[in-house]
């Protein structure tokens, strides 16, 4: 039987997206963070959950390191981006004393974390949670994906850079997904190409449509390729909203 949702959890939270892949530098952050404040710009209400515990990016990636949570009645209050409140974070970076500390846990303490962080913050009301998990597929994995069920069913984004090897990482995230029951959305590939700064011409620097040809062979749809783009990376870099900023940008239209 599934478990019942305590308030103060997720049970105001109505899609649960998961960002996958199947090692870490690929940009799973860096599409998370995206992913969000894309959908936040059409109007949702957005939550990010980083438990990618041994590199918690995102709360840089969103000019919000150094910020603290706080605890309420009903658990932590998570940390909002916006003074509108459309979007949330929960990092374990907001734990940690400096941002140089680093996450030196057992399995165990890092899988007690993560049921901390799906039952313990004070959501509120969300359209999509977004949850940017680490590299590959370990037992955080499962303890992440085992604590979200009961709240309905977990989409799954897999980020893959175009060469072969990273697809091969990607496969067996597939058949994660398949053996946990995560509904595949789709394959994203990044670091497609490099975006000339001045210029803006695109060019394939390694091979190209790895991800596409990945996607077309496991029966799951390719969601699109983002270029690595030097905007997109200052603008990660200094915590600001790329497609606010760069909206004429060629990763723009594969990143929204
Ligand atoms: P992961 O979460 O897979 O470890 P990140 O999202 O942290 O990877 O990305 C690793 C680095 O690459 C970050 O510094 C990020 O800014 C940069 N990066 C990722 N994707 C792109 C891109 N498409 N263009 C430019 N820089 C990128």
């Amino acid at each position: 039987m599934e478990a019942a949702a305590e308030p103060g959890n997720l049970a105001g939270v109505r899609h649960i997206v998961l960002v996958l892949s199947g090692k870490g530098g690929v940009g799973k952050s860096t599409v998370s963070t995206e992913l969000a404040l894309a959908l936040r710009h059409t109007g949702q209400k957005v939550g990010i959950l980083d438990v990618d515990l041994c590199g918690p990016s995102v709360p840089r990636m969103l000019g919000m390191q150094g910020c603290a949570v706080h605890q309420c009645d009903s658990g932590w209050v998570p940390v909002f981006v916006d003074q509108e409140q459309t979007l949330a974070l929960m990092s374990v970076g907001f734990l940690l004393e400096t941002p140089d500390e680093a996450v030196v846990w057992r399995g165990p303490k890092k899988n007690a974390l993560i049921k901390q962080f799906v039952s313990d913050v004070a959501w509120g009301e969300l359209d999509f949670l977004v949850v940017d998990t680490p590299p590959g597929t370990s037992d955080e994995h499962l303890s992440t994906v085992e604590a979200l069920r009961p709240y309905g069913p977990l989409g799954a984004v897999l980020v893959t850079t175009p060469q072969a090897v990273s697809v091969g990482d990607v496969r067996r995230e597939l058949t994660f997904c398949r053996k946990t029951g995560l509904q595949v959305i789709g394959v994203v590939e990044n670091m497609s190409g490099f975006v000339c700064p001045h210029c803006e011409e695109c060019t394939n620097i390694f091979s190209t449509g790895g991800g596409e040809e990945l996607a077309r062979h496991a029966g799951v749809p390719f969601l699109g390729s983002v270029p690595l783009d030097p905007q997109l990376a200052r603008s990660l870099e200094g915590g600001r909203d790329f497609m606010q900023e760069f909206p004429k940008s060629p990763a723009f239209p594969a990143l929204t």
